[in-house]
This record gives structure tokens, sequence and C-alpha cells, in this order.
């Protein structure tokens, strides 16, 4: 009974499958990658976005005019402007074209030692501006190693969450994302992202309540590809893929063509 209705919330949840570029492509490149990518990832069944380098946003807004992939950025400031030297604005990514924003990628917590409180200010202040939040959150091998997987993922979502709304919750996507399945090619097992996609979702409920927990959206992401895509997708709490490495290239077509 509880696995049918898992399922049902499962089939409700649209699927969304992101790219996340990186610090790939100038400009000049990001609109030619657009051109190529675009007739490969028409899907209805999906949401579609390309997270793309700040300075790529406002030709790549252009470049997906009339179809149906969304923009993303792949990070954004807390305040609202003013003398934060190299920083962006959400009301400068909104006004180019932005509808999600990555919010705490493992890259950006490492090299750039954005804490949780950071990230939680992040979120609020995207939902602030009506930009949706990519909020990632995952282990690294040491902590796997210790099997303390599940509480650290836990905390990062509670700190992540302080103070947003359950309307403002359901909105959030979550991307799962174990630190040592990015960008190395050894994707997690579907067993092992399906347990701590669901421990996210389990994690949701005890915040808010069951209907936030069934409405929210929670990603996979770690050397996602065409081949691996299917299986990850087709398990009860995985909504969808946050993809690095092969967003970049045709198979990303594939990912997001995952069901056909
Ligand atoms: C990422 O950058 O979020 C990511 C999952 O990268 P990759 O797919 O290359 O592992």
């Amino acid at each position: 009974m509880r696995r049918a209705l898992q399922m049902e919330d499962n089939m409700a949840r649209k699927k969304i499958i992101a790219g996340n570029w990186k610090m790939n492509m100038t400009p000049t490149e990001a609109v030619a990658l657009v051109n190529e990518l675009k007739p490969l990832v028409g899907n209805d069944d999906v949401d579609v976005v390309f997270c793309v380098p700040a300075i790529d946003i406002i030709p790549v807004a252009e470049a997906v005019k009339g179809t149906n992939i969304k923009v993303g950025a792949e990070n954004m400031y807390y305040e609202e402007k003013g003398a934060y030297t190299g920083e962006i604005s959400p009301n400068m990514l909104k006004d180019a074209g932005v509808a999600y924003v990555i919010i705490g990628h493992s890259e950006r917590r490492e090299y750039f030692k954005e804490t949780d409180e950071i990230v939680n200010k992040k979120v609020l202040k995207a939902l602030e501006h009506g930009i949706t939040p990519i909020l990632c959150c995952g282990e690294s091998l040491t902590q796997r190693e210790q099997g303390i997987t599940i509480d650290w993922v836990r905390q990062q979502i509670k700190i992540a969450f302080q103070n947003v709304t359950a309307d403002q919750a359901k909105t959030v996507v979550i991307a799962y994302e174990p630190i040592w399945a990015i960008g190395t090619g050894k994707v997690a097992t579907t067993e092992q992202a399906q347990e701590v996609c669901a421990a996210i979702r389990v994690c949701i409920g005890e915040i808010y309540d069951e209907a936030t927990a069934a409405a929210i959206r929670i990603q996979y992401g770690g050397s996602v590809s065409g081949a691996s895509a299917p299986e990850l997708f087709a398990q009860a709490d995985i909504d969808g893929g946050l993809v690095g490495g092969a967003s970049l290239k045709p198979d990303f077509g594939k990912i997001v063509n995952y069901n056909k």
C-alpha cells in the first residue's frame, strides 16, 4: 500500500533534468551548444533546465526562446545590491531571464567555503524573488564510509530550509549529489541513490508535512549518463537529475528522453 502511494506521488511529480555546465563555455560556445542540443531535448514529460555560467545567461536565454528549455544560474548572492564586488544579485538573474539557480553545489561548498547557513540565506533570497532553488546536498566518501551519510544530509537539509514556509518548500528542487560520484564516472547504485532521496523526503515530511514531502522534487546527481538515467529516474523518490559532464554533450538528449 505504502509503495503504491509512493509510486502515485512519483507519477504526480514532473521530472526535472538540469544541466550544470560549471565553468565551461564562452558565450559564443554556449550559443553553439544550445543550438546543437535544442533539437535533442524535447520531452513534454520533463522540465529541462540549462544552468550556465553567469556570462552566458543572456545569450543562452535568447537562444532558447520558443523552446522548452529554461535557463538557470549556477550561483547567486543573498544580498539585493551594493558593495559586493564580483557577486550577482537575484534581481540581476531574474531580469536576465533566469528561472532556477543552483545553490550549495559541493564545489562551491568546498572551494568557496559556502556553509549551510550561507546556503540557507541564498535559498530564502531566491524564493523571495521567485527563482527556484536547486538545492544541493550530499556526503563525501569518508562520510559514506563512516556510515553517517543520512545524518549528514538530514543536517544539511534542516539548515537549508530554516524559515522556509511549507508552500515555498514545495517549489524547491533538491539535488542529492554524493560528492564521490561527481565528475568521477562513479555513479551511485540505484539503491544508494534511492535510499538517500527517500531519507530526504522523510526529513522534509518531518520538517513540514506529508503533502510537502510528496510534492517536493528530489534529483540525483553524480555522473548521470544516458545509460544510467532510466533506472535511476524510475526510483520512487528520484524525480530527475542534476547533470554535469554529460550536459555538455549530445548524451544530454538521451538523459532528457530517458523514458522514450
Ligand atoms: C554536477 O556537477 O552537479 C554533477 C553531478 O556532475 P557530473 O554529472 O559530471 O558528475
